[in-house]
């Protein structure tokens, strides 16, 4: 895996890109037509957990809450029950190691996985990094020293697992348990640079990163991402105030996000999201929802909640979708109208059909703009670089934002505009 010049990391060497797909990489790349589906990967896997629900895949339980005991939920982005779950198959033998995301030694790369043996080592890697990472070189260790190992990783990540262990008998017996992360898309490493831009810092003195500083005092959507540079000082931001910090609206992300249908990590033996439904929302302390697919996961679950070290309510798949509204309107009715874009024959294979019928036309724009201002930021990222103008992105990163959330939310500058578009429109088209 190597950078590319858009701050992304792709797959490098002899045939291992698209247009010459070997047999193996076409089996195990996620997104590629020919490799198995998150349906059939997790009939394999989880053939005692129905399938109850399209949208979070099988299951046997779903929960909102915590962890209790500390220092998991106080270190953790979110409710902190990745890093205890996590932990407690390191303590109860279990496993013998976690792949996860860990803070390099400063300076970029900035996150890479790597293989933690201890409670203190997983707690050092807690928090979200919505930042390129890869499998290569803990996968290499795992095949090089024995063991049972467990993986963190979003939903593509997990899938890739499967499709590496399936065809690696070493990886298969190894990578006993999948931790799965929700996601709503991966960024580039250059919504970094844009951060250091707009907090007036140079983005080579940038040591270290945090993308979800937390404040207990303030609501847990709030984020604020956080800078240390060379020498130590720091600068922060609320998202809100960046150019490009509303996640929805799609800035640095991958294009593999526009064909991906796994919004909660279908095929992990366990998921993990936030819970963005108040009053959890507002809870600055963090809320998880999570999704149990194994018998030893709920017996964690269920022990946890029975010593008090958990604080987890059961819900049902609707509860969990509507944590992920978002993502799932961007995952089914967005990814079946993006699919509709493709030339005939060209089309991804995926377990959503194309279909652009009932679109209002302003839902139609709303998509359009999304993958238009994921494509170009990454281009205007690139050349604000180049030139070394930050002005060049930032400008027009703040120009796509007016008109998306114009769009989006009916405000700004073009959100009155659209409206009054709108109603002119035959009634059956409005949204
Ligand atoms: C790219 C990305 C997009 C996400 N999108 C959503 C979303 O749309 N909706 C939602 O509800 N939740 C999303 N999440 C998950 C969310 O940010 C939290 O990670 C999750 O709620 C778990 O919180 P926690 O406090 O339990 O985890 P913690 O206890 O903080 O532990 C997090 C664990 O995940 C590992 N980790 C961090 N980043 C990565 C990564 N990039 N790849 C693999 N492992 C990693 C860490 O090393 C750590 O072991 C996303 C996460 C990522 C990385």
């Amino acid at each position: 895996m190597e950078w590319d010049r858009f701050g992304q990391l792709k797959p490098t060497g002899p045939a291992a890109w698209m247009d010459t797909p070997t047999e193996a990489f076409s089996a195990t790349c996620p997104f590629s037509p020919r490799a198995e589906d998150e349906d059939s990967i997790a009939a394999r896997a989880f053939p005692d957990a129905p399938m109850l629900d399209d949208r979070i895949g099988r299951h046997v339980s779903a929960h909102v809450g915590a962890a209790v005991e500390a220092p998991f939920r106080e270190r953790g982005s979110s409710g902190g029950m990745v890093s205890w779950i996590a932990a407690e198959l390191l303590r109860r033998g279990h496993i013998d190691a976690v792949l996860h995301v860990h803070p390099g030694t400063g300076g970029a790369p900035y996150f890479g996985y790597r293989v933690a043996r201890s409670v203190d080592d997983l707690l050092a890697g807690a928090k979200s990094r919505y930042h390129p990472v890869h499998l290569a070189d803990v996968l290499d260790e795992v095949r090089r020293v024995p063991g049972r190992y467990a993986v963190v990783g979003i939903p593509c990540f997990i899938k890739s697992v499967h499709l590496a262990a399936a065809r690696d008998p070493l990886l298969a017996e190894r990578i006993t348990h999948r931790l799965g992360l929700f996601c709503g898309h991966m960024k580039s490493a250059r919504f970094v640079t844009s951060f250091a831009w707009q907090l007036d810092a140079d983005p080579d003195a940038v040591h270290a990163v945090e993308y979800r500083r937390k404040d207990e005092g303030r609501p847990a959507n709030w984020y604020t991402a956080h800078l240390t540079l060379d020498g130590g000082a720091t600068v922060q931001k609320d998202w809100w105030h960046l150019a490009d910090g509303d996640w929805g609206a799609g800035y640095f992300m991958n294009s593999a996000c526009n064909w991906c249908d796994d919004v909660v990590a279908e095929t992990a033996d366990i998921s993990f999201g936030d819970a963005w439904v108040e009053p959890y929302s507002s809870d600055g302390r963090g809320t998880n929802v999570i999704v149990v697919r194994t018998a030893l996961m709920q017996r964690l679950v269920d022990e946890g909640l029975a010593q008090g070290r958990l604080d987890l309510k059961a819900v049902d798949a609707d509860f969990i979708a509507d944590t992920q509204a978002a993502g799932f309107r961007q995952r089914r009715e967005g990814l079946a109208y993006r699919l509709t874009w493709a030339r005939r024959g060209e089309q991804p294979v995926k377990r959503v059909a194309p279909d652009a019928t009932g679109l209002t036309p302003r839902r139609r724009a709303v998509y359009r703009t999304r993958a238009a201002i994921s494509a170009g930021s990454h281009r205007m990222a690139d050349i604000a670089r180049r030139v070394g103008r930050p002005g060049i992105y930032v400008r027009w990163a703040w120009a796509a934002y007016r008109l998306y959330e114009g769009l989006v939310y009916a405000r700004g500058r073009f959100g009155p505009v659209l409206d009054r578009l709108e109603r002119l429109l035959p009634r059956g088209r409005r949204a």
